[in-house]
């Protein structure tokens, strides 16, 4: 008996994570048929089915344009953030970013990661997804890359041109570089009184930065914290995480109600090369950055959107697929992502490191840092454009 000939796909995504979706979204609106491939069950809007993730993300202007123009912004999820209060421990400084000096309705918008990856799902046709599969062989080749997966029980051969791994943070890999920060955020919601009023907090602590993020009435918390005190405060019971979270924020207000607590060990990891022959990486599956000051995302849609742009202008003739320069366009890829991505990495791997320790001479440093933030206001700005925009004022 012969085998079955195996599918033809011009493009395959690993990964239906937000970037991911994003991007093949991005192409079809282009007419670029592309394939998603992930090992989750897709999702469904049952609200009681358990949460694929915990997180709640913080959401740049920018990225809010380009969901909107896939018609994917889930605009009654998102809550705006209007203020941000910028401060450290027990140190003296502070700097206070508003959205009346930037003429826009919001600085960014924080939305659970799960409303945002429905939103994206909505939009998807019932064939732009293989859920629920495994990738079991990966070969390379010239023209490029034979893929055997198996979906619930039953292989299948794909040959694709192009394989964009979008498949999130990467295990152990050499073309991976790692630097630990031996830190790990532990995550939860919790309810303020009085009222979050629009406003998120970045405090930094010698454990780490503390970020709370207004999400519907509650505080979506990052705690940042080294593993051992992490371990703590992932067992310790309700009364006693409050009080822990008080203590490193401080009385301007009081919490209750905490929800389920989650945890993510944090590393910066690049990504060499984003480009191996007929295979491209993006999102964190190029590069995964520390969570202070929300980039991490935010970069992954610019990468989508940059890919897609260059894939869909590269594409001579639709109805010749063999017109198709993929070498050239990746290449192109490659160089125009250097900045933004090295750049966003470098800023958030800095504040982390200028801001998690207790070293006097650097606790002065930063409290005179934030002072200058706020009584310069073209320093300001360059942090708040950062923080609504990403590295350049895009799109
Ligand atoms: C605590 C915390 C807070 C954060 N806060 C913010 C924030 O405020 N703002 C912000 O911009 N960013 C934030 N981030 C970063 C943000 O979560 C990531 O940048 C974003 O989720 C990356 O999206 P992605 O689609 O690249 O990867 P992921 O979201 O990880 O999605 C990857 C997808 O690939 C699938 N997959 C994985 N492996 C395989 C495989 N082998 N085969 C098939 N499918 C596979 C997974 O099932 C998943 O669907 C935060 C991160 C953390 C840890």
């Amino acid at each position: 008996m012969t085998e079955a000939a195996a599918e033809q796909v011009d493009i395959v995504i690993v990964g239906a994570g937000p970037v991911g979706m994003t991007l093949h979204l991005a192409l079809a609106a282009g007419g670029q048929k592309s394939l998603l491939v992930d090992r989750r069950p897709r999702q469904t809007a049952n609200p009681s089915s358990e949460p694929a993730d915990p997180r709640a993300l913080a959401l740049s202007q920018g990225a809010r344009q380009l969901l909107e123009q896939l018609g994917a912004w889930p605009a009654s999820a998102a809550t705006a953030i209007e203020t941000i209060h910028i401060s450290q421990k027990d140190g003296f400084g502070r700097t206070l970013i508003e959205r009346d000096d930037y003429q826009l309705p919001a600085l960014g918008y924080v939305v659970r990661y799960n409303d945002l990856a429905q939103a994206l799902n909505k939009r998807l046709t019932d064939d732009a997804l293989r859920d629920d599969c495994e990738i079991i062989d990966r070969t390379t080749h010239a023209s490029g890359v034979s893929l055997t997966i198996r979906q619930r029980g039953e292989l299948q051969r794909i040959e694709t041109k192009l394989l964009i791994h979008a498949e999130g943070t990467p295990g152990n890999d050499p073309a991976v570089s790692v630097s630990d920060y031996v830190q790990h955020a532990v995550i939860c919601e919790v309810t303020p009184n009085p009222g979050h009023n629009n406003r998120a907090w970045e405090r930094f602590t010698p454990d780490g930065p503390l970020a709370l993020l207004p999400l519907g009435n509650e505080y979506s918390i990052v705690f940042t914290l080294p593993p051992a005190k992490a371990d703590a405060v992932m067992q310790m019971n309700d009364a006693d995480f409050i009080a822990a979270l008080q203590n490193q924020f401080g009385k301007r207000m009081s919490f209750s109600q905490p929800g389920k607590r989650s945890r993510f060990p944090l590393a910066l990891r690049l990504r060499d090369t984003l480009v191996k022959g007929n295979e491209v990486w993006i999102g964190n599956a190029a590069q995964t950055l520390h969570p202070v000051s929300g980039q991490g995302f935010n970069l992954g849609i610019r990468d989508a959107w940059q890919l897609a742009e260059i894939l869909l202008n590269s594409s001579v003739d639709r109805d010749n697929p063999h017109s198709l320069n993929w070498t050239e366009a990746l290449a192109r890829y490659a160089a125009s992502r250097r900045l933004d991505r090295r750049g966003s990495a470098f800023f958030t791997d800095q504040i982390v490191r200028a801001f998690s320790n207790d070293f006097p001479p650097l606790k002065l440093a930063r409290g005179l840092g934030l002072l200058a933030l706020d009584v310069f206001p073209p320093a300001r700005h360059f942090v708040a454009k950062r923080m609504i925009w990403g590295a350049r004022a895009w799109p």
